[in-house]
């Protein structure tokens, strides 16, 4: 199956140039009215609001609105079945309205130059050991979900924590989305980690917004409701991180038959996540389990959980786990431009420190 990356959707604004000049003009005017023309088009373009969609009025527009759809671009990148499900439209309309957006985002290919350019707006969260973020090409990246897995202790709601507070290093007014599924947030974990940063704790702390998820449906209506935050609150989210990513669902669905049921719910909750790091340009930060695979002969017996669905999701995936007198060992088992490697490190109150 062939590995979809969701960092960067092909967009294209560039508005074509339709003129037709009627009467017999100096080249001068026509370059004028093309001028015009043009940006005329631009306004247009920039005008055009969900409720001019067709079949929209203002109670779809609202019922959209509600469940985050309140811009072009999130319905020209929405599924039928979500709009079907947002509004109780029939598919025929859902169609035509995602249609309808898509065009007037003129959605299409663009040159190598406009991807590399749109690439300098992603930053990365420093994990405060320099080879790991030498592994991780400078950093956790904006723009894409990266996924820890390994055993019980080897260090991934560590770098959960971490993330948390790093990413206020770099922006005072960054703020952190902690979704977690295992009750292991721990604040006096964030307070040692400030203080090793060198940050205010009590600040960091606040801008820390952490929600503790019940169940599977519940964790995929809080990673849903990170939006809000964004768009309505106006906070200004720089990484979101959820601890655990498969806990619940692995709880929730066992035996064979309930697999497909799971995978489904998963792979929404995976579109989710992508959406929101790419739409908002910040990094998501999830953590899974590993199982072990009796039937493995060599290297390592263990293998990450939540199949293909959680693999082609994760734009970059890291192997931790324990190494020599309390080390962690971190490999960086799949990413789409860095080398695959490893890095050794250890985990200290203050943060992590260095093993070269
Ligand atoms: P996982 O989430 O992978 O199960 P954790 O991230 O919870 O594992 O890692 C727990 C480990 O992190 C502990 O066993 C310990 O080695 C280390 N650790 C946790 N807190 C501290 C601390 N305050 N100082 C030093 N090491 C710590
Ligand atoms: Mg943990």
């Amino acid at each position: 199956m062939q590995k979809l990356k969701l960092t960067e959707p092909i967009i294209n604004k560039e508005i074509k140039e339709e003129v037709v000049v009627e009467n017999e003009s100096s080249e001068q005017e026509t370059k004028e009215l093309k001028k015009t023309k043009k940006e005329t088009k631009m306004e247009k373009s920039k005008e055009m609001l969900v409720t001019d969609l067709p079949g929209v009025g203002a109670a779809t527009a609202e019922k959209l609105a509600t469940v985050g759809y309140n811009n072009l671009m999130s319905i020209a990148v929405a599924t039928p079945g979500e709009l079907i499900e947002a509004t109780g439209a029939s598919e025929a309309s859902a169609k035509k309205m995602i249609i309808a957006a898509r065009s007037n985002l003129d959605m299409g290919f663009e040159s190598g130059a406009d991807v590399l350019e749109k690439r300098n707006n992603i930053t990365r969260i420093s994990t405060g050991s320099n080879v790991f973020n030498t592994l991780m090409g400078g950093g956790f990246e904006t723009g894409a979900i990266t996924e820890c897995f390994g055993e019980f202790g080897s260090g991934k709601t560590q770098i959960g924590h971490l993330l948390a507070v790093n990413c206020q290093k770099e922006d005072p007014s960054a703020v952190a989305v902690y979704i977690d599924t295992e009750n292991t947030f721990r604040p006096e974990r964030i307070i040692q980690l400030a203080k090793g940063a060198g940050l205010n704790p009590e600040q960091v702390l606040k801008n820390i917004k952490v929600a503790r998820a019940y169940n599977s449906d519940h964790q995929m209506l809080l990673a849903e409701k990170v939006e809000d935050l964004i768009k309505k609150n106006g906070l200004n989210v720089k990484v979101v991180i959820i601890d655990s990513l498969i806990a619940h669902f692995r709880a929730e669905f066992i035996g064979r038959g309930t697999l497909s049921e799971r995978q489904q719910k998963l792979n929404k909750h995976m579109h989710v996540l992508s959406k929101l790091a790419y739409m908002n340009n910040l990094c998501v930060y999830v953590t899974n389990q590993v199982m072990s695979k009796p039937d493995q002969f060599f290297g390592d017996p263990t293998a990450p959980i939540g199949g293909h669905i959680v693999a082609h999701a994760s734009t970059f995936r890291i192997y931790l786990r324990k190494g020599k007198k309390g080390t962690r060992v971190a490999k960086l088992v799949d990413a789409p431009n860095l080398a695959d490697g490893e890095c050794n490190f250890a985990v200290e109150e203050q943060g992590l420190r260095d093993i070269e």
